[in-house]
């Protein structure tokens, strides 16, 4: 997904576009590293303006992914949607261009260089930060016994488990996650 920056200079440019996880290098690698499986494609739909000297892009991604629940092993689907507004100034050449987050987390700086965005990269890291580091089924999911290995969603299998200290080490690893 490019924009042209004469183009871009003289008019909004709406572009919109479908493609397999695959198209994207860094989502084909999560799916190689086994951290999910993409069940639908990358769609990502951009407006570009010019303004004040730079192009301000906003858009959505959307895509599905099967994850592996972290607590029951248990494998799901979740529908992945983000939007995203990135300000690209054209690079000096003199200087590190790294990327800049704003303050605002939704706004995200950016440069380029030639006479053309490419989008690509932005929108396989929006997927990217989408997919969860430690996937849940659910927020409530009571994983896998200790002892036995059963599915303590499915049924309570009886194992002796220290339930106190199980519940106490929810709570503190609901506090650190929030
Ligand atoms: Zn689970
Ligand atoms: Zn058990």
């Amino acid at each position: 997904m490019k924009i042209a920056i004469d183009k871009v200079k003289r008019m909004q440019v709406d572009l919109s576009e479908e493609e397999p996880a695959s198209h994207y290098p860094s989502l084909a690698e999560m799916e190689t590293a086994g951290e999910c499986s993409f069940t639908a494609p990358v769609r990502a739909q951009v407006s570009a303006v010019w303004e004040y000297g730079h192009v301000r892009a906003s858009g959505t991604v959307a895509s599905a992914v099967r994850l592996s629940c972290s607590r029951c092993l248990a494998e799901y689907e979740l529908p992945i949607s983000s939007e995203f507004t990135i300000f690209y100034t054209e690079s000096k050449g003199d200087e590190l261009d790294e990327e800049v987050e704003l303050s605002d987390e939704e706004l995200i700086s950016a440069s380029y260089t030639g006479d053309e965005i490419d989008l690509d990269h932005e929108v396989a890291e929006q997927v990217m930060l989408e997919v969860p580091y430690k996937p849940l089924c659910s927020e409530t999911c009571r994983g896998l016994c200790p002892q036995c290995g059963a599915d303590l969603n499915v049924a309570e299998c009886g194992c002796d488990r220290g339930e106190i200290n199980l519940k106490m080490a929810a709570l503190k690893k609901i506090k650190i996650e929030k």
